[in-house]
């Protein structure tokens, strides 16, 4: 089955973003966390989560995929924004095990010139802790976590599938006893991927088989599905519609019928209002082969 939908406010609660995601044709979503640039979270509202659940059961809904906030930073170079990223972060999987089978994407963060391996030690270093004390709050951790795909802009981590592959092994070799059996995953932003010099228009097979030897296509559990407003490589990531970018409508076609990738479920980021979403979702259901 197609999973597709988009970016949503979560303004209104998980019911009304699992309704509107209906009322555009989608079946996933995506929504922050918290306001984006940071800051406290909403109360969880249990009557809310339990007709969510209800909803979603009965419509289809999901998995559903809730993105960090950008400001959260595992790897930057003062302690204090170090601090806010872990209890930013603990905080968001405690209340995720409201909606078990949901997904938790990151930013992998920046290095802000500390340089690429010190910060993947800040954000392996970070997720062990996270992982630990998700644990010990919630006697579980049901939420996938995923590390997204960046475009290389300034210092970002996971400009290329080797950073992030280095941030999960090491990660995972600090994950014993209970934790042992936690495995990170990915969410492949095709905007990130392109920007960062990845020819997914040029050579898609060859991009899914790199990403397949570096990293291994089970942990790729999601797909940001972006055109581009800059050419290949240029590490700028700005999201264009669907068909008016770099990347374009027939590459963009490709990734969503490619058999690694069919069976994902794709999230829309593009600039657009919740009309704009619905005539997208409803193209892309047209390009879709069966
Ligand atoms: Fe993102
Ligand atoms: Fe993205
Ligand atoms: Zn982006």
């Amino acid at each position: 089955m197609f999973k597709i939908g988009c970016h949503l406010s979560a303004s209104g609660g998980y019911t009304a973003m699992a309704q509107t995601a209906v009322s555009i044709g989608a079946n996933v979503f995506q929504f922050f966390t918290r306001n984006p640039r940071g800051g406290m979270a909403k109360p969880i509202d249990k009557k809310d989560v339990a007709d969510f659940l209800a909803y979603a059961e009965k419509n289809g809904i999901g998995p559903i995929l809730a993105h960090a906030p950008y400001t959260l930073n595992a790897a930057g170079a003062e302690q204090r924004v170090r601090d806010f990223a872990e209890m930013t972060f603990v905080d968001d999987l405690k209340r995720l095990e409201w909606t078990p089978g949901a997904m938790y994407n990151f930013h992998p963060g920046s290095h802000v010139g500390q340089g690429a391996e010190i910060g993947v030690e800040l954000v392996s270093s970070m997720l062990q802790r996270v992982f630990a004390a998700a644990f010990a709050a919630s006697g579980k951790v049901s939420t996938t976590v995923l590390l997204e795909t960046m475009a290389g802009k300034g210092s970002e981590l996971g400009r290329n599938f080797e950073e992030l592959k280095a941030i999960i092994d090491k990660t995972e070799a600090g994950l014993k006893g209970d934790l042992a059996g936690v495995r990170l995953g990915v969410c492949l932003d095709t905007c990130h991927v392109w920007d960062g010099g990845y020819d997914i228009a040029g050579d898609l097979d060859g991009v899914i088989k790199r990403f397949d030897d570096v990293v291994g296509l089970d942990r790729l559990k999601a797909i940001h599905l972006n055109d581009s407003m800059n050419p290949l490589a240029a590490h700028k990531d700005r999201h264009a519609k669907i068909g008016k970018g770099h990347i374009g409508a027939a590459a963009l076609s490709a990734v969503i019928n490619h058999p690694e990738l069919r069976d994902l479920p794709f999230y829309l980021e593009t600039p657009c209002d919740l009309q704009g979403y619905k005539e997208e979702i409803a193209m892309l259901k047209g390009m879709r082969k069966e």
